[in-house]
């Protein structure tokens, strides 16, 4: 920073003044010199009374923009765990929250459920309605998973059209009620676009639940999940 230099600078020469004035006063000045030396010091003073006022203002220029860049690094680091298009968390949130997830059940305290939901046949909205639409179709989803869960469930976007959730304090039978809640929920609500609320189809999931074993890491507790979801499509899907 140039200003914070500048006054630097300026606090070292009025160092370097007083430092000069004790040498002098040291070697047992005449009056003429002693004269001098006052003349000098006023001068040098009231400089460093100006600078100190300057200083005040950078000090408080310096303050608010600290204020401005901490704001912004707190937005960017809220930012960067969130899907920009669906607004749940992003693959990178679901990493993190996953190995917390584990490393907590590995101490014995709480087990957890594993969802992965894909939606079902999602290319066509793209090729029937254009991407746009697609994109909106992937808000609605990730909107009615939240709507479906508690707040204490971890909702991410793990890929293109698949979320996943993490259920903590769920054992098997409560993770799999919530899975049909979601697919439920999705299935049978109707989803328009436009003034003219034209249709876009249904929209259905299919899912894929694992419950946390002991000795589990990610690739394992995802592998169950996505082996179920899977299992769904192959099924015939919306479930
Ligand atoms: P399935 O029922 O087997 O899951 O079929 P599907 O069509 O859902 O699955 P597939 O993997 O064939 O296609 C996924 C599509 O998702 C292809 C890709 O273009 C689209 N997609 C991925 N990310 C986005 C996105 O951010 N926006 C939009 N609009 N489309 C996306
Ligand atoms: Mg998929
Ligand atoms: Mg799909």
């Amino acid at each position: 920073n140039e200003q914070l230099s500048g006054l630097a600078t300026d606090m070292e020469s009025f160092g370097e003044s007083l430092a000069k004035c004790e040498q002098t006063l040291c070697e047992d000045p005449d009056v003429e010199t002693l004269q001098n030396l006052v003349t000098s010091l006023l001068h040098e003073t009231r400089h460093a009374r100006d600078t100190n006022e300057a200083s005040r203002e950078v000090v408080n220029q310096l303050n608010s923009e600290i204020d401005t860049l901490r704001g912004a690094i707190e937005q960017m680091s809220e930012e960067v765990l969130v899907d920009s298009l669906t607004g749940v968390g992003n693959r990178r949130a679901f990493d993190l929250e996953l190995n917390k997830a584990l490393a907590t059940a590995d101490a014995g305290r709480e087990g957890f459920c594993l969802l992965l939901l894909d939606i079902d046949n999602f290319k066509t909205f793209n090729d029937e309605f254009g991407h746009l639409v697609g994109d909106m179709v992937l808000r609605y989803v990730a909107q009615m998973i939240k709507r479906s869960v508690k707040g204490r469930d971890i909702v991410s976007r793990y890929g293109g059209e698949e979320f996943a959730v993490i259920l903590p304090y769920t054992e098997y039978g409560g993770g799999m009620s919530v899975a049909h809640a979601i697919c439920d929920t999705v299935a049978n609500k109707s989803l328009t676009i436009g003034k003219e609320q034209r249709s876009v189809g249904r929209v259905t999931l299919s899912a894929g639940m694992s419950e946390f074993k002991l000795g589990d890491d990610a690739a394992s507790i995802i592998g169950r999940a996505d082996d179920g979801l899977y299992a769904a499509k192959a099924r015939g899907r919306n479930i």
